[in-house]
């Protein structure tokens, strides 16, 4: 189906990009426009502006601290994300990117139109809800970091505002991670999704069974399935998958990444 006629800008700085977006309450962000324009083309948004944010170097790049911590800018392509050196200091990253969809996403899609779309079948969410990640959003009244925890709030909702962008992800160090999903084929969407992290204590994270990625703490893999299970679960039925199969996948899934977590 072909667009709706919309208006398009393209600024050159991140104050302008936020100028155009409190301007005009119809605006929205385009990054990659992998989700964007596909829900444009089925009429399930139609913003009046679309304010590409391609020209914006200032919100790509990957910074290495000597710490280990890493600095990723919302603009990043997945292919950057898995090509990059600094981001195998935390290797999951690439790992999961590779994992996205096709080349052409990949080489399209970004870091922060994948968290800010939260769809709930998408790989990042939860790995980023597992590792720690901060959030940095930045409006016109300046920046605040948000735990990814509280980042996602519903389907397709999260807490940046219509007149604000997420600007930039940070990622503690660590490298004993894990994430293992069910897909619609080779590399299809994802029917169930889990991420985990052992770096500290062992958190995990599922996908695809809430709006938001549930979050549930064990104290060993062998424990894993029980925390998950304590969550009460109440996935949604589709043509893909009833509600108990997605129920169970989530205990397997969350298992099989806190192993591979622990055993890194
Ligand atoms: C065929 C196909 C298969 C796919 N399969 C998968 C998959 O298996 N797993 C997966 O995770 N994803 C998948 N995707 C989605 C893909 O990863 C998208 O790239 C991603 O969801 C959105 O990123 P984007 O950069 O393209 O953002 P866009 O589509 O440009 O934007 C998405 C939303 O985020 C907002 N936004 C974007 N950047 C910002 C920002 N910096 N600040 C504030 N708001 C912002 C936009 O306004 C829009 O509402 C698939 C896409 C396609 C087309």
């Amino acid at each position: 189906m072909l667009l709706r006629e919309v208006e398009y800008a393209k600024p050159a700085s991140l104050a302008e990009a936020l100028e155009l977006l409190a301007a005009n309450e119809g605006a929205r962000a385009l990054a990659g426009g992998q989700t964007l324009i596909n829900v444009m083309k089925a009429r399930a948004a139609s913003p009046d502006l679309l304010v590409d944010l391609n020209g914006l170097d200032e919100l790509r790049g990957i910074e290495l601290a000597p710490d280990g911590t890493l600095t990723i800018g919302a603009m990043t392509t997945y292919t950057t994300l898995l090509r990059s050196a600094e981001a195998k200091a935390r290797p999951i990253l690439g790992e999961v990117c590779a994992q996205i969809a096709d080349v052409q996403v990949r080489n399209r899609g970004t870091i922060g139109g994948n968290l800010c779309s939260n769809d709930p079948t998408n790989h990042l969410p939860p790995l980023m809800a597992a590792i720690g990640a901060e959030l940095t959003i930045t409006g016109a009244s300046g920046e605040r970091t948000v735990p990814a925890q509280d980042f996602f709030l519903g389907v397709y909702m999260t807490a940046v505002q219509q007149d604000e962008l997420l600007t930039r992800i940070t990622i503690p160090a660590g490298r004993r991670d894990g994430f293992a999903a069910v897909t619609l084929g080779v590399d299809g969407t994802c029917i169930v999704n889990a991420a985990a992290s052992a770096n500290g204590g062992l958190r995990i994270a599922v996908g695809c069974v809430d709006a938001v990625p549930v979050v549930v703490e064990a104290s060993s893999p062998d424990d894993v399935r029980a925390a998950v299970r304590a969550a009460k679960l109440d996935p949604p039925s589709d043509v893909h998958a009833s509600s108990e199969y997605r129920a169970h996948l989530a205990e397997v899934l969350a298992e099989r990444a806190a192993r591979q977590a622990v055993e890194h």
